[in-house]
């Protein structure tokens, strides 16, 4: 059986090996690391890492940051076959990597296969060729729906992450995205409004006024559209928003941009608000509610800093939250009293 518990070891290797510059990225100041590891330097981040996870828990070793399909042959396997042991011993279940559509072939799928890879996750950013265009990112729409149909051809579990708010976006072509990405076979996706970072052609763009981001109300909204549309479809959304790091949160490279710590939350938060929306809109001042969901939603129901049960107490005499066995997702009963 499957554990319950999942944890990644992420080798880092910021920005290595990509042929491009995306207009918005620059991977050393959203992580702050600078260094890349050498195989072996991976290998102890590995030996670090298992020493602090639980024994029940499915481990994956993740290659992040940059195009890992884009290195040299020779350099992929290095990092590859330092992962090796940790397999065969059974302290880690597979390998993932992220890397571009563009470098995706039969292949590079064979090779990564034999050193049981079993996650790929593809920057797509985007389905639409005009902001794909825009955005610097050297490939287009073809590329994101053959890699996908190779890698889903191949056995793995295909990801594919987008971003929000790009030059050129819009709310009906981020909804297209999310549809392709659902289409083109994802089993997971992460979602990440753009950030305009410092030291990157975004940067340049926005001190010029020629490109204005995202309000946060705005990234709110769409995400929790385009999250619920993967919820209803089985595509799992494995991130929301960037991580804040010490530096992010101290702008010293977030220029502008939807950045809130707590992004997941508020768009949880903003699901909820639609779905209790209709009773919202009911006046009855002098009646009280209480409002019935699953345990695991609780929490959002009741909303970032209780918005959802503050927004309710504009119409009721006294608002209630309670828990519900027989209820999942976003199912919720109500009475009043
Ligand atoms: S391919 Fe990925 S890591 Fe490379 S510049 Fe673009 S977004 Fe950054």
């Amino acid at each position: 059986m499957k554990n319950l518990h999942h944890s990644n070891i992420p080798i880092f290797l910021p920005q290595l090996a990509c042929p491009h510059q995306c207009i918005f990225c620059n991977q050393n100041h959203i992580s702050s690391q600078t260094n890349v590891p050498t195989p072996l330097e991976a290998q102890t981040i590995i030996e670090r890492n298992l020493a602090t996870i639980p024994k029940n828990y499915d481990i994956q070793i993740a290659f992040f940051g940059g195009s890992f399909t884009c290195l040299p042959l020779g350099t992929q396997e290095s990092y590859l076959q330092v992962a090796q042991p940790f397999i065969e011993n059974g302290g880690v279940s597979g390998i993932r990597i992220s890397t571009r559509p563009d470098y995706i072939d039969d292949d590079i799928l064979r090779m990564l296969k034999r050193y049981h890879v079993t996650d790929i996750e593809l920057g797509a950013q985007s389905t639409n060729n005009t902001v794909l265009k825009l955005s610097g990112r050297g490939h287009d729409r073809n590329a994101i729906q053959k890699a996908s149909k190779r890698i889903n051809a191949h056995g793995f579990q295909l990801g594919l992450q987008m971003m929000l708010g790009l030059p050129g976006d819009t709310l009906e072509t981020a909804l297209q995205t999310t549809r392709d990405i659902i289409a083109f076979g994802a089993k997971t996706t992460r979602i990440y409004p753009t950030l305009v970072v410092a030291d990157t052609p975004l940067a340049k763009l926005y001190t010029q006024g020629k490109y204005t981001p995202l309000t946060l109300s705005e990234a709110v909204a769409w995400t929790s559209r385009i999250y619920t549309l993967f919820v209803e479809n089985n595509v799992t959304v494995l991130k929301v928003g960037l991580h804040p790091n010490k530096d992010f949160t101290s702008n010293k490279y977030l220029l502008a941009g939807p950045f809130h710590p707590s992004f997941k939350e508020l768009v949880l938060s903003d699901i909820w608000h639609e779905r209790l929306k209709p009773i919202m809109q009911n006046i009855c001042k002098n009646q009280s509610i209480n409002i019935f969901v699953s345990e695991n939603e609780l929490h959002n129901a009741i909303g970032y800093n209780s918005q959802n049960r503050d927004e309710l107490l504009k119409s009721y005499k006294h608002v209630t939250f309670t828990t519900d066995k027989t209820l999942n997702g976003y199912e919720f009963t109500y009475c009043h009293y």
